[in-house]
C-alpha cells in the first residue's frame, strides 16, 4: 500500500482512496490551506510596510488597525 506524510502533521496515510490526500483528514487540509492563505496574506502587507512607505503610508495604516 502507497502511503505519503501528511504535510501538515506527519501522519502516515494512504495514498490511494484518501478523499484528503497528501492530507491525512479533512481537518489537517482545511488547515493548511487556512495556514498558506494567512502566509500569502500577509507577506505582501509587511513588504508594503518597508518599501512603499510614503505612497501607501494611509492605506497600510488602516490594514494595521483592522488587523
Ligand atoms: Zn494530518
Amino acid at each position: 500500500m502507497k502511503t505519503v506524510k501528511c504535510p501538515c502533521c506527519n501522519k502516515a496515510v494512504s495514498w490511494e482512496h484518501n478523499p484528503f490526500r497528501p492530507f491525512c483528514s479533512e481537518f489537517c487540509k482545511n488547515h493548511d490551506l487556512g495556514k498558506w492563505a494567512n502566509e500569502e496574506y500577509r507577506l505582501p502587507v509587511e513588504e508594503q510596510d518597508g518599501g512603499n512607505e510614503s505612497a501607501t503610508e494611509d492605506s497600510t495604516k488602516t490594514k494595521k488597525k483592522l488587523d
